[in-house]
């Protein structure tokens, strides 16, 4: 058992959880890193945790001062949680559609949250053009400055992932790795695995999961930024390249529905006892097509990002579900098996 001196010391060093069905079913061995298992109940900690020691490295972080940052939830999660305690203050600018429970994750760490309404990044009012906006202001208005995390354009977002993440998964599996995928959001954690893996032998393949709605699974398949669809996972979804992104090439790239990463999703509550968010799904389907392309015999790793419980109002309700058109599993609204 480890003994740390902070819970910035938990952060990382997450397990790999074998995903028995997936492997099965492709000859292959996949893999989810457990990053739901982060002090804040994401990957975006790590995010948070290098974000806030790049900017106090640079000298742009004052004692008290603010960190501002707009997010789907999980990286406002992880700063908020960094800032607490390492004595900074948080404002977090957040879409009004992500869900209730990640909004009251993120309100238990006490940042102050500006809640908007969800509009594209074209539109000047956008959650994450406005944080920076307001970051502008309050760097000059407030005593001890204010900073803009700016995950998405911020490299030391990837930097984390090269030099934790990607490491990790290397030292885990002893080097049997043969490929990688995920979902992007900043892209922050693609890029930054694939180019800590890489580094560490050219061999291993990575591969982009897109959600419908997102423009990157045409830009790397056809060299187009177009989106079509839509999807009701969070967090993921990109319709830009990001400087997270830039620089970085996948070896291959699949577009997944929602029902196929939402089958995945329930399948391992029932069969695995493993509670997932949707952007978690939408990885798992992306490693099982991606072992379909590399043919058995291949270990292949993912991300699971966060734990179901964020989203419990959306992906386990079956009148949200009926909403969105998609299929309600049963067990959802069976009956108690048991007679009691
Ligand atoms: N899944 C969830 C639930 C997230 O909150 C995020 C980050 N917004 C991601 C995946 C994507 O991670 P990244 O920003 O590193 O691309």
């Amino acid at each position: 058992m480890s003994r740390y001196n902070s819970v910035l010391d938990a952060i990382g060093n997450t397990p790999l959880i074998r995903l028995h069905k997936a492997s099965e079913a492709t000859g292959c061995e996949i893999y989810g890193k457990a990053e739901f298992l982060n002090p804040g109940q994401s990957v975006k900690d790590r995010a948070g945790l290098f974000i806030v020691r790049d900017a106090e490295e640079k000298g742009l972080l004052k004692p008290g001062g603010i960190i501002v940052e707009g997010t789907a939830g999980n990286t406002g999660i992880g700063l908020s949680l960094v800032a607490d305690a390492l004595g900074y203050r948080t404002v977090i600018v957040i879409p009004e559609t992500q869900s209730e429970e990640k909004k009251d994750a993120l309100r238990l760490m006490g940042p102050e949250i500006v809640e908007v309404p969800a509009v594209p990044y074209k539109n000047p009012n956008n959650y994450v053009k406005l944080s920076g906006r307001l970051a502008a202001q309050l760097a000059k208005s407030h005593p001890a400055g204010a900073i803009w995390a700016n995950q998405f354009d911020n490299v030391a977002n990837r930097e984390g992932h090269v030099v934790t993440t990607a490491e990790e998964i290397w030292h885990q599996t002893a080097g049997v790795v043969d490929g990688f995928v995920c979902a992007v959001g900043t892209g922050g954690t693609l890029a930054g695995v694939a180019k800590g893996l890489k580094r560490r032998s050219g061999q291993i393949k990575t591969a982009i999961a897109d959600p419908m709605g997102a423009a990157l699974y045409n830009w790397y398949a056809h060299g187009e930024l177009k989106s079509e669809g839509s999807s009701i996972t969070e967090g993921i979804g990109q319709g830009r390249v990001t400087a997270n992104l830039e620089g970085y090439t996948p070896d291959f790239a699949f577009q997944i529905p929602d029902d196929e990463a939402l089958r995945i999703v329930v399948e391992l509550v029932m069969e695995e006892g493993l509670c997932l968010g949707g952007s978690s799904g939408i990885n798992i389907a992306g490693a099982i097509r991606m072992a379909r392309e590399m043919g058995p015999g291949h270990t292949i790793v993912t991300i699971l990002c966060d734990y179901g419980n964020r989203y419990q109002s959306k992906l386990f309700n079956p009148d949200f579900l009926r909403s969105k058109d998609l299929p309600v599993p049963a067990w959802i609204e069976e009956k108690p098996a048991f007679d009691i």
